[in-house]
């Protein structure tokens, strides 16, 4: 998940999973110096569910609990890919070595054993933190295009999967939109790459503050942008874009006052529900922006998905 830019302030969330009342007063009280908010669960299966929906910084977790185990909540959570980089501290009053190496086999970060001396878990949470906001920020730069700051095709590829998957869940629209720089290597050869890259960047700004927050802009590649737009019919669609493509071609240019920008849009969506698999659609969208390049740039070509895997045409 992403750190929030605009509240980088956000205190960390710290679950603690752990069946005994006594240790759930005792932290709540002694851990609130820290700057986190602590939340708190008593059993390893409510435990797992609220790490799942809350994506923690941090999981403080008991051993030694009835129906399911710390063991087992412990290897549950390396299991889950929405939860394996969520760093573990085990709390625990069995601390035989046994234990603290199965503890740490399964994937545990720290362990800590019960009864607590309060200053050492405090320090030891504190740099379990930082190992979890490391993690978070390698996460996120792995996500992010370095130029444009937009998502990048790692993510997109990921995300596209997770929406499409949505809608066949629950139907309704989704449209992508593939979005291309028109004659974009010539930019770059009359006016110079920096000249062209301060292009990619301004367009990337004006597809993020025209799109919905819902919406997802990344950079597919190159000159290239991809748009994902969930809950958006292809008609919905077709109006989002036609206005960034119309502002994108009354921009003004330092560079290069006299030479307008402009941009070939590939939209494929649904109205209810996919009609065809995912890599089709972002192929059918693909081949809608080959046809609104062919038929003369600054355009549009904007369909609902079809049924079943489509045929690329030739590159051209
Ligand atoms: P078309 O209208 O058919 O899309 O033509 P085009 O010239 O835009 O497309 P083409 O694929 O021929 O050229 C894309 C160019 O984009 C080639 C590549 O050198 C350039 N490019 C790719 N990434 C970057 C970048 O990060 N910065 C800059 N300045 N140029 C880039
Ligand atoms: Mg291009
Ligand atoms: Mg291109």
């Amino acid at each position: 998940m992403l750190i929030n830019p605009s509240n980088p302030d956000e205190r960390p969330v710290v679950l603690l999973i752990d069946d005994s009342e006594f240790v759930h007063r005792l932290l709540q009280a002694r851990l609130k110096t820290e700057s986190i908010t602590l939340i708190c669960e008593r059993d390893g299966r409510a435990g797992l569910e609220r790490a799942k929906a809350t994506n923690p910084s941090l999981v403080l977790l008991d051993l030694d609990m009835p129906v399911m185990d710390g063991f087992e909540v412990l290897r549950e959570l390396m299991d889950t890919p929405e939860t394996h980089n969520i760093p573990v501290i085990i709390l625990s009053s069995q601390d035989t070595i046994q234990d603290k190496v199965t503890a740490f086999d399964l994937g545990a970060i720290d362990f800590v054993s019960k009864p607590f001396e309060l200053t050492e878990l405090r320090a030891r949470l504190r740099s379990s933190l930082r190992i979890s906001s490391l993690f978070r920020i390698l996460e996120q730069k792995a996500q992010i295009d370095g130029l444009t700051g937009l998502f990048n095709r790692a993510y997109f590829d990921d995300r596209w999967t997770q929406e499409y998957e949505r809608c066949v869940r629950q139907g309704g629209g989704l449209s992508i939109a593939m979005v291309d720089i028109d004659h974009f290597k010539q930019i770059n050869d009359t006016y110079g790459h920096p000249a062209g890259d301060v292009v990619i960047e301004e367009v990337a700004k004006l597809l993020q503050r025209t799109i919905r927050k819902v919406d997802v802009a990344c950079r597919y590649g190159g000159e290239e942008f991809a748009l994902i737009l969930p809950e958006t019919s292809p008609s919905d669609a077709l109006v989002l874009c036609d206005r960034i493509r119309s502002d994108c071609e009354s921009m003004t240019w330092s560079h290069h006052p006299e030479r307008a920008i402009t941009l070939s849009i590939g939209i494929s969506g649904c109205i209810d529900g996919p009609l065809s698999d995912a890599v089709s659609w972002v192929a059918h969208a693909d081949s809608n922006l080959y046809q609104a390049k062919q038929t003369g740039r600054n355009r549009i070509v904007c369909t609902e998905t079809i049924p079943g895997p489509i045929k690329l045409p030739e590159a051209g």
